[in-house]
């Protein structure tokens, strides 16, 4: 950060932001990467780049973070809740061909826990009906899924486009900040313009246009310089952040297990297809009684575990808009779910110890 600032060039699109964008690309095999200020951004430049207009529809998982549905229903989209699966809080695949109508225009699956879902039939589904795959993949970085021709690929890199997020609740950090996958390189050049404010600013910069004006709509999605480098930073540590989340993951892991069927307490389940990348640990409880008692519990003894997601089809925003369907199984897991504390410096053998003396 500091040779950032020595370098007098702090705004965006700099050294620190390409050589991460690069770092990403070559690591990952994304096809072409944009730092951007949040994930809500390139969900939101997402958006934009498929060009949603009002009315289309747009079928997302409801047991999900705001920004999944927001960056859409800002661009007028109608959105269509799919329930989560029985065995993860991911998007049931095997439910969204039947929400698809001719208004449908794209599927956002959220890879929750940084745990794929299963993006052959997602894939499959789009390219059978003509729609756009946004992957949002906030949380999983580093994680990958192996498809049935036995290729393992970087979760990121499937859909035609996905968002990343480094914020501080993420594996890697940049306090606020976010990425924009491109594969589908038919927008590639396009989302740098939606980037620089509507402006070919980075063509000009590159030389390829003799000067730059307002070719498009846009935003200012670039974080700054000093953002770039702390994330810089934090790729060069991947490696070992990865290797100590693992670490915190699989004790609490091992650790539980027992207790856990003891209690009739479900433990995290990662599919054969999915790797997993200790994005977060997280138990689903046999009722919201038994979850509450067990939040109340450690709060006590000074841990806080934290339930996760209102289902966002129940929401005070959404709730008169969704269409009425019952999701139970997205509903389960947002009266059931607890996530147990998950940070580098964490020591976990306290709070196993503690969570051990729970009856
Ligand atoms: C964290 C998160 C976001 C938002 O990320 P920001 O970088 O804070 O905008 C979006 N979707 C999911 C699933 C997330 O977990």
């Amino acid at each position: 950060m500091e040779d950032a600032v020595k370098s007098g060039k702090i705004s965006g699109n700099g050294k620190y932001s390409q050589k991460c964008q690069k770092w990403f690309e070559e690591t990952y095999e994304f096809n072409k990467c944009l730092l951007t200020t949040s994930c809500t951004d390139a969900l939101e430049m997402a958006a934009i780049l498929i060009d949603i207009q009002p009315g289309d529809e747009v079928i997302l998982p409801s047991y999900t973070f705001v920004s999944t549905a927001n960056a859409f229903v800002l661009r007028g989209a109608k959105l269509v809740f799919a329930d989560s699966r029985k065995d993860h809080p991911g998007i049931d695949e095997a439910s969204i061909e039947a929400l698809i109508t001719p208004k449908t225009k794209a599927i956002v699956p959220v890879h929750y826990a940084g745990v794929a879902c299963d993006m052959d039939i997602i894939m499959d589904i789009a390219q059978k009906h003509g729609l756009f795959v946004v992957e949002d993949a906030a949380q999983a970085i580093d994680s990958f899924y192996t498809g049935r021709d036995g290729v393992k690929r970087a979760l990121g890199s499937i859909g035609h486009l996905a968002a990343f997020s480094f914020h501080e609740t993420k594996n890697i950090i940049s306090g606020e900040g976010g990425m924009l996958v491109i594969n589908d390189m038919q927008f590639a050049e396009r989302a740098e313009i939606i980037w620089e404010k509507g402006t070919n600013r980075s063509s000009f910069f590159r030389g390829e246009v003799d000067k730059y004006g307002w070719v498009d709509v846009g935003s200012s999605f670039l974080p700054s310089e000093i953002i770039a480098a702390f994330l810089w930073a934090q790729l060069e540590n991947l490696e070992k952040i990865q290797k100590r989340r693992l670490e915190v993951w699989n004790a609490y892991n091992d650790s539980l297990k027992l207790w856990a069927a003891e209690n009739q307490i479900d433990m995290p389940h990662i599919p054969d297809f999915a790797t997993n990348n200790a994005h977060m640990f997280y138990m689903v409880c046999n009722s919201i009684e038994q979850r509450t008692r067990l939040i109340d519990y450690m709060k006590k003894l000074g841990v806080q575990s934290v339930f996760h997601y209102v289902s966002l089809h129940t929401s005070i925003f959404y709730r008169n808009k969704h269409d009425y369907r019952i999701l139970n199984e997205t509903d389960r897991y947002a009266d059931t779910l607890v996530r147990l504390p998950f940070y580098y410096e964490l020591n976990e053998q306290k709070i196993i110890e503690l969570i051990l003396k729970y009856k």
